[in-house]
């Protein structure tokens, strides 16, 4: 059924990536529901496979002692939705990989697949860019700490080297701490069809609950990669919270995008969806917080 060439089943990360040193060229199979599709169409056919599914030092969530949260890349969206931790301080995430395909794909599909992949649809992406997540990327060499923001290099591209591995996505507390946001999918049907557009935001809001204190918002199939509005959210630092606000961020976050006409939908219609998206998402982030309008 699938046309693999070699199939190795290491027992510990160390034996994963003194493999994936020994074949540089074979895949890393985790859950299989983006590379096993490809190898039954015969694109990945005659390819070697590493299988790290069984390795449960790549699974969990747990938070480190100075308030970091961990995900390990083997986690299953099922179980990030799920996770007590998730769920008290990062819910958008919980939410939006909630929104993934259909049960099966959500209890087999892993986060770390999800951004190493590198498509601009992925569910995941956005709001982990909008949490400022830390990726930890191991090889037989040692572990390479990198941004989650400079993780993409293009459609499908992601800064992989050869050897490496994501064993770890970490959120730091600061990233989290007293925010509250909400992820919208807009898809054709409500389940097992990918995003047409995504629009990930997170609020924090002053102490008296009138201004914005930091906004983030962030982007799936706005543009080639997953994307942060940077400079929107720069011009919406300090505003005061309105109606005013909400169309203020819907026109900056234009200046951050790139939208393409594909079979899926129009430019002009995911311009229409950015927009309208932004303006959902900022008004429940903000009243989730407590900001009245
Ligand atoms: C029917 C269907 C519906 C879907 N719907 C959605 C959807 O709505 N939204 C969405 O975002 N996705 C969707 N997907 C895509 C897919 O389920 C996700 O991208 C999933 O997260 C992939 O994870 P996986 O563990 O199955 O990855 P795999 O298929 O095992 O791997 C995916 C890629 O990541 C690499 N990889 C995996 N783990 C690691 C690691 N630890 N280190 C380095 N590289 C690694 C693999 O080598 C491969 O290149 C859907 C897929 C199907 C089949």
């Amino acid at each position: 059924m699938y046309d693999f060439n070699n199939i190795y089943q290491p027992k510990t990360v160390k034996e994963a990536l003194e493999m994936k040193k020994a074949h540089p060229d074979a895949l890393l199979l985790a859950g299989g529901s983006d590379i096993l599709i490809q190898c039954r169409e015969g694109r990945l056919a005659g390819r070697d496979v590493i299988s790290i599914y069984t390795l449960d030092e790549l699974r969990g969530i747990c938070m480190e002692d100075d308030g970091t949260i961990l995900i390990r890349p083997l986690t299953s969206f099922s179980h990030i939705t799920n996770n007590p931790i998730i769920k008290k301080y990062i819910p958008t995430l919980g939410d939006a990989v909630d929104q993934i395909g259909g049960p099966q794909i959500r209890n087999i599909g892993t986060i770390g697949g999800n951004i190493c992949n590198g498509v601009t649809s992925a569910d995941s992406a956005t709001t982990l860019k909008t949490y400022d997540a830390i990726l930890e990327i191991a090889s037989v060499d040692g572990i390479r700490i990198l941004p989650y923001a400079d993780f993409s290099k293009g459609p499908g591209r992601v800064d992989l080297r050869e050897g490496e591995m994501l064993t770890g996505i970490r959120i730091k507390k600061d990233s989290y701490e007293n925010t509250f946001g909400k992820y919208i999918k807009y898809s054709m049907r409500r389940a097992m069809d990918i995003a047409t557009l995504g629009c990930s935001v997170n609020v924090r809001l002053t102490e008296d609950k009138k201004k914005v204190d930091r906004v983030r918002i962030a982007f799936g199939v706005a543009g080639p990669v997953p994307l942060r509005a940077l400079s929107a959210e720069e011009s919406l630092k300090g505003q005061l919270i309105s109606e005013e606000l909400l169309e203020a961020a819907s026109q900056a976050v234009m200046a951050d995008v790139n939208p393409r006409n594909s079979w899926r939908a129009s430019k002009d219609f995911r311009i229409q969806l950015i927009k309208e998206l932004t303006r959902r998402a900022l008004r429940s982030s903000i009243e989730q917080a407590g900001g009245e309008f």
